[in-house]
């Protein structure tokens, strides 16, 4: 088997050594070797990405949109192929898959028209006779570091920004699915960027990662990961040598979905079954905490174990499967203690929560989606992140505890409420401490044009996507011209 090289300076080179990426859904089965790249790469791709970034921003807005519109044509044209992959080695449901490379192709295609848009403003001083102009400038290199839970649209929401400013980039995926990443590089390697404008790095996050947020010549780090390592890396942009490093960082979550008395039931239950479980519930916005009122909790209860019947478990590539495997043994066992955790503090599995160790004699990591009830917001379970198919019911006694639960928590990622009153959706879109608020919809799935990102603990910096990604990935000049 061929080692797929890390990209560096525009040539693809060995790293120090390599790692075989899994698929999840069949662990016999060997997606690829993966080259890891060596401290010393890690300092060449900045180097390189230092060298190229004046190159790369002096070229036209025109040549930058019309590189990343390549990208999201390529993207595009290939999807069933690229989403087979991602599924392959990560493990959610192909038409999950399928969405998520839609997405890239569409981050691109909507970064390419921003690269054209970046506009200034130009007021009247308060002395006479001068102009003050704002303007924003890119930073200047830019680290990438990845999660493994969307190995195609999160790269693709930094890249993407990064590169139509004019910044220019070193990427570190996350050590479970280079595939994705691999891919994506290799069409990004074709579409005319200046050598050292975007640079691939694989390997382990606290050496080649660690090195991305420490070196000097590294202007800005975006991360998206757990809560425990965005605090080393934003320890790491503030402690390092010379100028600290503009950081943001997208963490945990612990989303409630409020369901009030008035919802409309099946509703409520397809927001719950497809926030909380679709995608393996592997999603920083997944509706973990389901708060329900009285009125309609045993019905809830009822249609949602009913519901639960009918999620097909199985290898993320085969028809008809709606739930594919956790992502790596690691995960399972962290999934899996959390189950353990709920029982010992009294919750009841209502549903089920099993490993499945093979499924149609296929080893994996599978997992049966889990729902407990009888839960109360100080469990361990609705407090902490569990990152799997695990979601708990907490039973409220009408709409105003629903919303004191529902902000009671460290994270504020997302958060929704089912109702079919224009009155407390108002209400509950107005209170709840999140950086998303979904009504009758589910806590996850987003749209690729407008900005996301969390309060509390779930996030640090600015936001994401849309419009508002110019914040992070540009800084801002205040001229004054007295002419
Ligand atoms: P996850 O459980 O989603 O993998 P992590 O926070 O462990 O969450 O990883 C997210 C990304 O951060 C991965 O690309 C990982 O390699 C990287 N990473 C992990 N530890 C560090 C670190 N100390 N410094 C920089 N990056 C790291």
């Amino acid at each position: 088997m061929t080692v797929k090289q890390n990209y560096i300076a525009g040539e693809w080179v060995n790293g120090a050594d390599a790692a075989e990426n899994i698929n999840p859904s069949d662990t016999r089965d060997v997606v690829g070797l993966y080259a890891r790249a060596s401290l010393a790469q890690a300092a060449g791709a900045v180097a390189a990405a230092q060298a190229a970034q004046p190159v790369w921003a002096a070229l036209t807005s025109q040549q930058r949109a019309d590189a990343l519109d390549a990208v999201g044509q390529e993207i595009q044209a290939r999807k069933a192929e690229l989403a087979d992959l991602l599924a392959r080695e990560e493990g959610k449901a192909l038409s999950d898959a399928l969405g998520e490379v839609q997405r890239a192709a569409h981050i691109f295609k909507f970064f390419a028209g921003e690269a054209l848009r970046l506009g200034g403003e130009l007021l009247p001083s308060t002395r006479p006779g001068m102009t003050v102009g704002i303007t924003r400038e890119p930073v200047g290199v830019v680290s990438i570091i990845t999660p493994w839970n969307f190995p195609i649209a999160i790269p693709a929401w930094k890249i993407a920004p990064a590169l139509a400013y004019g910044n220019a980039v070193v990427f570190k995926p996350a050590e479970a699915v280079p595939a994705s990443a691999w891919a994506l590089v290799e069409i990004m390697s074709r579409v005319g960027l200046p050598a050292g404008t975007l640079n691939l790095v694989m390997g382990r996050g606290r050496d080649i990662g660690n090195a991305l947020l420490e070196d000097p010549r590294v202007s800005a780090v975006t991360f998206t990961g757990s809560e425990g390592t965005g605090r080393k890396v934003a320890a790491a942009c503030v402690g390092r040598q010379g100028a600290m490093a503009k950081f943001q960082l997208e963490m945990g979550g612990k989303n409630p979905l409020v369901v009030l008395d008035d919802a409309d039931l099946d509703v409520a239950v397809e927001c719950a079954i497809n926030g909380a479980f679709y995608s393996t519930g592997q999603r920083c916005t997944a509706s973990s905490r389901l708060v329900v009122t009285a009125g309609i909790h045993d019905r809830f209860v009822a249609a949602m174990t009913e519901r639960m019947k009918r999620l097909q478990v199985g290898d993320a590539r085969k028809t008809g499967t709606v739930i594919g495997p956790v992502v790596d043994a690691t995960q399972l066992a962290q999934d899996l203690s959390y189950i353990a955790i709920g029982q010992s503090e009294g919750a009841t599995l209502a549903f089920g929560g099993e490993a499945l160790p093979e499924v149609d004699g296929q080893p994996g990591f599978y997992l049966r989606p889990a729902l407990f009830t009888g839960t109360t917001n100080q469990m361990r379970i609705n407090r902490e992140e569990v990152f799997g198919p695990v979601a708990s019911v907490i039973q409220v006694k009408d709409a105003e505890e629903a919303l004191a639960v529902a902000n009671d928590t460290d994270y504020g990622l997302s958060a929704g409420v089912c109702t079919t009153s224009l009155k407390q959706a108002a209400h509950f879109s107005r209170h709840l401490q999140a950086g998303m608020v979904m009504v009758n919809a589910p806590t996850a799935g987003v749209d690729p044009h407008v900005p996301f990102g969390g309060r509390k603990a779930s996030s640090h910096g600015p936001r994401e996507q849309g419009r508002y990604a110019a914040e992070f990935y540009t800084t801002v000049k205040t001229t004054y011209t007295n002419p």
